[in-house]
């Protein structure tokens, strides 16, 4: 396979960011991805993730392989239109519970093919997944995808996060790098009671939109902790088609026209 220019023909790149794991950046990257499926758009969801990919399992895709053609890889595709292709590290593993213990070198390689490598075709979204933190990866996503104008970094927090100084080093890591804050996400922000419906705020409330306008960034809004949400991801279902009148649905729609 010679030079590929992959990216080229994908209009926005959007890569979300959490200083932690756990808050639920791959969660928040699927629900974006389905929601802009959802209205219309053609995207594509890249997981670079290498050490723990969650996004084929969320997608019910864990069985899933891909090929390749003579322009790249051909990513998994959620539905058979076509309109949300999938590309992660969990497919090129012979089973779900394999750990990829691989050293900086070898995982920027692979971040390079990925962001090269994969034939997406048109694309109006890529939204790209990554490790937690600012690492090594985070700099080879930055270095791949910079000549393609990325729209910029989607940083996503909890209520029990913002206080820390892990949110203010993904901003300074995208100052730095040059990359756009798109703007902040809280995610787990209240608990919506199975039982009816209601979302309560376990924790302070206004903590994310207080963060974002102090690190001076856009607040895009706020993500229950929905037991329902974690339910579909668990069995691989599509929550924002089940629950269509949930609070936590059009909190994702919500984000989505920020972006
Ligand atoms: P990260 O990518 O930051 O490590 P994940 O997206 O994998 O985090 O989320 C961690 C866990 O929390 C998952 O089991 C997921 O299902 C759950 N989760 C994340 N966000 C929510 C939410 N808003 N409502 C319910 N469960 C959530």
């Amino acid at each position: 396979m010679g030079e590929s220019d992959n990216l080229s023909s994908v209009k926005h790149i959007i890569v979300i960011l959490s200083g932690k794991g756990g808050v639920g950046k791959s969660t928040v990257a699927t629900q974006l991805a389905l929601a802009l499926r959802n209205e219309g758009n053609k995207v594509g969801l890249l997981d670079v993730d290498i050490c723990g990919p969650s996004i084929p399992k969320m997608l019910n895709l864990q069985d899933k392989e891909v090929f390749q053609c003579s322009d790249g890889w051909v990513p998994v595709f959620v539905d058979k239109e076509q309109t949300l292709g999938v590309m992660s590290i969990g497919f090129l593993l012979h089973s779900s519970s394999d750990a990829i213990v691989w050293r900086g070198p070898k995982k920027n390689a692979m971040i390079k093919q990925f962001l090269r490598d994969v034939y997406w075709r048109q694309l109006d979204y890529l939204i790209i997944d990554t490790p937690p933190g600012t690492s090594d990866e985070h700099l080879s996503v930055v270095e791949n995808i910079r000549q393609y104008n990325p729209d910029g970094a989607v940083l996503v927090t909890t209520p029990q996060a913002v206080s820390t100084g892990d949110v203010r080093r993904e901003a300074t890591f995208c100052k730095k790098t040059g990359i756009p804050v798109i703007g902040l996400v809280e995610n787990m922000s209240g608990f919506v009671c199975p039982h009816c419906s209601e979302c309560s705020n376990v924790f302070s409330k206004g903590g994310g939109e207080a963060l974002a306008a102090q690190l001076d960034v856009p607040f895009l809004g706020c993500i229950p902790l929905d037991p329902q949400l974690t339910q579909s991801l668990e069995d691989g279902k599509n929550f924002l088609d089940l629950f269509p009148e949930s609070a936590t649905r059009t909190a994702v729609q919500k984000v989505t026209t920020a972006i």
